[in-house]
């Protein structure tokens, strides 16, 4: 893949860098989850009203129509600025794309353009208590009744469901049918007594995720996203772009986050330890190694439309590579990176879900054996 821009990549880039420079958001607040939450909405509505909120999606539905090359640009572009991340990212990043994959024409016109605005936050309705790695084993019932159907069951670790009006449900429409072929994919509207959201507290302390109840929720027939019997398929949709899109995200993030550590060690001498010095070096070959990993996972995109199995490498990678930069973040600040209101123990301690979210290692590796490098299943 040839990385040098071309120069309508570079006038791209600098209307961008203009753009973020005139329109910074400034620091985002912490520890209270409300005020970041009403925080980065601002963040995304201030992108979208200047067409940059997802650089990629048609021009239709609030988008730019842009390169996938000029959408690296605005991912690096977004990580070098500092910028925030946008209050519905799982909306961006996993429900849109599945939408403009599976959609009917009405369901884009009605889904899309609210996503990008902000103004319709989503929640991703797949894991439940006993159906994680294994999401085929979902056990949320749906069933049919005239043109709506009634949905039972429970949900974990939903993200952002707090302030989610839609949720992507996976849910069991045919128990007859194999595991992998009684499931639908459905656009759950959230705003329903029969829904109920408990927040789970974690390590943090923040309340990221929750649990969902759903108890006769009903879903109108319209908004089953695919044919019924195929949301496994839908599914992985929603997967391979939550392995991929979020790996190029994060990839950013994990740069500034090692320009921050050098910056510390700068600060307290610690970087003319030889050990410190080697440990840093090998973050960023790490770091540079994932960005180049995303770049070629674009052109897997450029080739096929879709992202593919590699996403699950950038994922690995980034996951891990988070943890030990957290880890070395100690020994680097020292002791009151421990303490709770120093911003590197709150990485630390949210790096520690890394290598769940989004798929375990374990998985992600069993991914990589079988379907990159055609090893056999075991
Ligand atoms: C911060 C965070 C946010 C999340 N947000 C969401 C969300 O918004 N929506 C959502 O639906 N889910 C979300 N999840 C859930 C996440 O997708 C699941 O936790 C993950 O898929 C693992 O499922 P599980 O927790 O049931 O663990 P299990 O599947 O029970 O796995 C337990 C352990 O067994 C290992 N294991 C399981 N099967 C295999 C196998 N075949 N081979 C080898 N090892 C195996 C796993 O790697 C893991 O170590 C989130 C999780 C976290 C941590």
């Amino acid at each position: 893949m040839d990385l040098t821009f071309s120069q309508d990549e570079l006038e791209f880039r600098d209307e961008l860098r203009e753009w973020l420079a005139a329109n910074s958001p400034g620091e985002e607040p912490r520890g209270d989850e409300d005020a970041i939450f009403a925080f980065r909405t601002s963040w995304q509505r201030s992108l979208y009203d200047s067409g940059w909120a997802a650089v990629h999606w048609p021009q239709e539905y609030g988008g730019r129509d842009a390169t996938l090359m000029e959408s690296a640009i605005f991912f690096e572009e977004m990580g070098r600025a500092g910028a925030p991340l946008p209050a519905n990212v799982l909306g961006l990043l996993l429900a849109g794309p599945t939408i403009m994959a599976w959609g009917t024409p009405e369901q884009k016109d009605r889904y899309l353009t609210p996503i990008l605005s902000a103004e319709e936050i989503w929640c991703q309705g797949f894991s439940e208590p006993e159906a994680g790695s294994d999401l085929a084993a979902v056990k949320t019932r749906a069933v049919r009744d005239g043109d709506d159907w009634i949905v039972t069951g429970q949900k974990v670790w939903t993200s952002g469901a707090q302030y989610s009006k839609w949720c992507m449900l996976v849910a069991r429409t045919d128990p007859e049918a194999s595991k992998h072929k009684g499931l639908s994919y459905f656009l759950m509207d959230m705003e329903q007594e029969a829904v109920q959201v408990r927040p789970l507290v974690q390590i943090t302390g923040e309340a990221e995720f929750n649990e969902l109840f759903i108890e006769e929720a009903r879903i109108p027939h319209e908004n089953m996203l695919g044919e019924e019997g195929n949301g496994w398929i839908v599914a992985l949709t929603t997967l391979m772009n939550e392995r991929s899109g979020l790996g190029f995200f994060l990839q950013v993030r994990l740069r500034q986050l090692l320009d921050k550590l050098v910056a510390e060690a700068v600060a307290n001498g610690s970087i003319d330890d030889p050990v410190i010095g080697q440990a840093l070096g090998d973050m960023l070959e790490r770091t540079e190694t994932l960005r180049l990993t995303a770049y070629r996972g674009l052109s897997t995109i450029m080739k096929y439309g879709q992202p593919g199995p590699e996403g699950s490498l950038t994922k690995w990678l980034w996951s891990e590579t988070n943890q030990m930069m957290t880890q070395l973040a100690v020994e680097i600040v020292g002791p009151q990176a421990l303490h709770k209101d120093n911003p590197w123990a709150y990485e630390l301690l949210r790096a520690r879900g890394n290598s769940i979210e989004g798929g375990t290692t374990e998985i992600l590796k069993n991914i990589i054996a079988e379907r990159v490098m055609g090893l056999p299943r075991k």
